[in-house]
């Protein structure tokens, strides 16, 4: 069995596409997405409906349920606002209505697999999980051996032996007999680690890897000048943080 994990792409086609091209190298057909669809880049319409084509199981971000109206914008902060604003004046209707429509989490018992955004513990609060003591505080709320989180795009691998003992894993684990995983797949379209390029996860068999891909973020960069976008998340793009 294998699989690919992917995160938020936040309206940048570029970096999706260098992502899913990279993924059909592979010949891994199963792509799963762990929710924000939108928000901060240039091309959220065209970054949804690639997603809905390309992934079998689709859940929601906090982006995609403000910029769907689902949820207020008063908590996020001033960059992201304006984005979400801009994005949702230029979405089609049935786009929004779309994003609206995106379930919290999802249970892949096939894949041993549980989704959620933000934390399991509460996903409607949108946490982030970033420590081993979030993890630790996480690991009662999902059933199954793996559980699959974005939100922060840090990219990493929590696992929990059966014994209790926490290892944090930068690039890959082997998934072991009575071990629970904890996963962060990185974010394609705005990567918060350093690296700027594009991160998503693969599982295959027992292995779990983080990959990287490199993507035209100049491209990326003048549609979102040309958009008027904030030139903050414009930066943070080749920065990669
Ligand atoms: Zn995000």
């Amino acid at each position: 069995m294998s699989y690919a994990v992917i995160s938020d792409v936040h309206g940048n086609r570029e970096a999706l596409q260098a992502v899913l091209q990279e993924i059909e190298g592979k010949g891994i057909k199963d792509i799963l997405f762990l929710g924000d669809a939108v928000g901060y880049g240039p091309a959220p319409d065209e970054c949804l409906e690639t997603l809905v084509s390309a992934c079998s199981v689709l859940i929601a971000g906090n982006h995609d349920w403000g910029a769907a109206d689902k949820m207020g914008i008063g908590r996020f902060n001033p960059f992201a606002r304006l984005a979400l604003g801009w994005t949702k004046e230029v979405m089609k209707k049935a786009n929004l209505t779309l994003l609206k429509g995106l379930p919290l989490t999802a249970e892949l018992r096939d894949k041993g697999a549980f989704l959620v955004h933000g934390s399991p513990k509460e996903p409607e609060k949108w946490q982030y999980l970033l420590t081993p003591e979030d993890a630790e505080e996480n690991f009662p709320f999902f059933a199954q051996p793996l559980c699959f989180v974005g939100h922060s795009h840090l990219p990493f691998i929590i696992e929990r032996t059966s014994e209790g003992d926490m290892t944090v894993h930068r690039n890959e684990a082997t998934v072991t007999d009575g071990s629970r995983y904890i996963i962060n797949p990185g974010s394609v379209g705005q990567p918060r680690d350093g690296d700027p390029r594009a991160s998503f996860a693969v599982v295959e068999n027992n292995l779990i890897t983080i990959r990287r891909v490199e993507y035209d973020i100049p491209k990326t960069q003048a549609e979102m000048r040309a958009a008027g976008l904030p030139e903050f998340l414009v930066e943070r793009l080749e920065r990669g943080w």
